[in-house]
């Protein structure tokens, strides 16, 4: 049964995702998750949308108890990430989960090392379980501290977008990525505009995106990039409108609060005229 399959993973990954979004690990039993083929009904506002009608929704006492064989469940969780928010303020790095393993991405200003740390330590996770650090761009409160964390993630590739990597001052080379590649089994977005080489990550699978500054979080909703900080505003609003053209429940952004349900349709909506 593919169809229920899938179901009961996407309602399982919003599940968890809600319940790490209030930086608690136990099940709170919400059932915001939408169903996972909506992404393009989204109401053409940049509000959040009302709560669903829970008809549909597949209720969460039968996720926990699949009838189907371990195996199965085995493969559905391998095949999306689960995310932390680590916020440090006004800024927030992600971490990413699939499989026991991690993806940092983004480190905060300097000294933010620690809580990223506390945020892995939060899914039962340490540094050596981290075999990726992705950097979405250049700026000082999302590569402050790249030293300390790759320098914890001692076995951690890093990536960042090309243009952007000589002005990072990452401890080994990082690894140029862009539109194609794949890291984590994540698809890397390029977004230029905010910074040449801005990057964002997207998990087509659970349907998540991790905008970096190519998008901002406000007021439960979304917004474009930023006038005053990008360096090439035409070429970010392009890059943003190429965000909206993926499916992706959830939107993280470097800031500004997390969008759990219907984000690429907000995402969209901004360049609907
Ligand atoms: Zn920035």
């Amino acid at each position: 049964m593919p169809d229920l399959s899938r179901r009961v993973f996407l309602g399982r990954l919003g599940r968890a995702s809600f319940a790490v979004a209030v930086l608690g690990i136990a099940a709170c039993g919400d059932d915001d998750a939408s169903p996972g083929d909506d992404g393009a009904a989204s109401p053409a506002t940049s509000s959040p949308p009302a709560a669903d009608p829970p008809a549909t929704q597949v209720p969460t006492t039968t996720l926990e108890q699949p009838a189907e064989p371990t195996t199965a469940t085995t493969e559905a969780v391998a095949a999306g990430v689960e995310w932390q928010r680590v916020s440090l303020g006004f800024v927030s790095a992600y971490v990413l989960v699939r499989g026991g393993e991690a993806a940092v991405v983004d480190t905060g200003v300097s000294g933010s090392a620690d809580d990223i740390e506390a945020g892995l330590g939060g899914l039962g996770l340490g540094w050596d379980d981290v075999g990726h650090v992705i950097l979405t761009h250049l700026h000082g409160d999302h590569i402050g501290s790249v030293e300390d964390v790759m320098d914890r993630a001692a076995d951690a590739a890093g990536y960042a977008g090309e243009a952007d990597i000589p002005s990072i001052p990452a401890p080994r080379p990082l690894v140029p990525v862009g539109d194609g590649d794949r890291v984590f089994d994540l698809d890397i977005i390029a977004t230029p505009g905010h910074t040449p080489g801005h990057i964002s990550v997207h998990d087509p699978v659970g349907g998540i995106l991790v905008a970096g500054d190519a998008l901002i979080g406000e007021g439960g909703g979304v917004v474009g990039p930023s006038a005053q900080f990008s360096d090439d505003m035409p070429t970010a609003l392009e890059s943003a409108r190429k965000l909206g053209a993926l499916e992706f429940e959830i939107a993280l952004f470097g800031h500004g609060d997390p969008v759990l349900t219907g984000a690429s349709g907000l995402v969209a909506a901004l360049f609907s005229d």
